[in-house]
């Protein structure tokens, strides 16, 4: 019998199988790593940041230039997730960043696209009701479309990281907690609510847990609340499907929103961008407010009256946020071999797939293949950084 998995001794732990410890365990059993990875929750929870369907994948970041080169680098693995998968994992459908020129948001996506040589095109607000018939435009509405960009199925891409990593031999348990690692020998011992694990190194991925489990992250990554709808189209449904709605991020006078087109499940999905109320991941998340869901019918009636019709679903969400909304990519101070990936602040689930990659490296010391020094932990544990 081979040993069970509190027996066996692994080459690298993975805590924490959201969005970002399910892709670091798939390409670490893809190196031919023996994998152990550990989830506090079911391995589809929704409890986290990775959860409700889809996500945008934009190339032109008003996030910042040096995230580009990242994107387009996650782009192609989300491909190669795709093909490897059979699944459906990124759909091409476009992004379009909307506001009244002077906005930042379409200012900074505008310099991004141009800076980065990310193909783009300007619109005004003609040019976005004739390109996006289910968009009502304000009159003085600009429009930077990013054809190349579009929607990552991220529930589909979660799954599909953890059944491949599965097939190459990782144990994935769920409804293990974990609560601490100690130096063992040459390598750790994880402690769970249900027993212990030896593992030469470690890549902890907790998402919104993380000030719970990491000193170093303590009062550092806050978990925000994030409501999201999606709305069945009560005019021809199509108009709000991938071939003729991009995903869109709305600067507007009700403030910022974002939505993506219908896909996975018939509504269409829009939230607002908000980091107003920080709350605490152990707590139950708080279903959706009444006024929260009239605060996106607002925005439907305004400006996609097309689709405001019934709620399909709604749910909530949580952002991961540093002070300054940059990851963490980084090992942590000690003995050496306990990595982290956190803090993706609300804009990282586009990334997954390179973060798994290379995290995955950094844990053996291979050459992560992507610039980690803007995600060191040093920033905000130094003297005098904001937590
Ligand atoms: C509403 C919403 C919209 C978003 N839109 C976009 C978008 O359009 N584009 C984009 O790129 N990004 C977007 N994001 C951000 C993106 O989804 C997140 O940054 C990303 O999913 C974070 O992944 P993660 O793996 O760090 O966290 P999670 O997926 O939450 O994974 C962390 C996991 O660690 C587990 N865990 C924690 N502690 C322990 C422990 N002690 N033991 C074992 N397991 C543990 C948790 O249960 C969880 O499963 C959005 C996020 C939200 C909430």
């Amino acid at each position: 019998m081979p040993p069970g998995p509190e027996e066996a001794s692994f080459d690298l732990a993975v805590v924490g199988l959201g969005g970002m410890g399910s892709a670091v365990a798939h390409h670490a059993a893809a190196r031919g790593l023996r994998v152990l990875g550990l989830e506090r929750f079911d391995l589809a929870h929704t409890r986290g940041s990775s959860h409700g369907v889809t996500r945008i994948l934009r190339l032109g970041l008003h996030e910042g230039g040096y995230l580009v080169d990242m994107a387009r680098r996650s782009l192609e693995l989300w491909r190669e997730l795709g093909e490897e998968s059979g699944e459906t994992i990124f759909v091409e459908c476009g992004s379009v960043d909307l506001g009244p020129p002077d906005s930042s948001i379409v200012r900074s996506s505008l310099e991004a696209c141009v800076e980065q040589g990310v193909e783009y095109e300007l619109l005004d607000a003609a040019g976005l009701a004739e390109r996006i018939p289910g968009l009502v435009p304000d009159p003085d509405m600009t429009g930077v479309l990013q054809p190349g960009a579009g929607l990552v199925a991220c529930e589909v891409a979660t799954a599909a990281h953890q059944r491949l990593a599965r097939e190459r031999g990782a144990v994935l348990l769920d409804r293990r907690r974990v609560t601490g690692w100690r130096p063992d020998g040459e390598g750790w011992r994880i402690h769970t609510e249900g027993g212990a694990h030896l593992a030469a190194r470690v890549v902890v991925c907790p998402g919104a847990f993380a000030g719970g489990l990491l000193e170093e992250l303590h009062g550092r990554v806050r978990a925000e609340r994030q409501v999201i709808g999606w709305f069945h189209p009560i005019t021809d449904p199509a108009t709000f499907g991938p071939d003729r709605m991009p995903c869109w991020i709305l600067d507007g006078p009700l403030g910022h929103f974002y939505g993506l087109p219908v896909h996975g499940i018939p509504g269409f999905k829009l939230a607002r961008m908000r980091h107003d109320e920080l709350v605490d991941p152990e707590d139950a998340p708080v279903p959706p407010r009444e006024e929260e869901i009239e605060d996106l019918r607002g925005v439907l009636a305004r400006w996609f009256p097309g689709a405001n019709g019934p709620l399909h679903r709604s749910g909530t969400c949580l952002f991961e946020s540093t002070p300054d909304r940059v990851f963490v990519m980084d090992e942590l101070p000690g003995p050496g071999g306990v990595f982290v990936a956190a803090g993706f602040s609300g804009h990282g689930f586009k990334y997954a797939s390179v973060v798994g990659r290379a995290m995955a490296a950094l844990a053996v010391g291979d050459d992560p293949g992507i610039d980690l020094r803007p995600f060191r932990l040093e920033r905000l544990t130094e003297a005098g950084a904001t937590a």
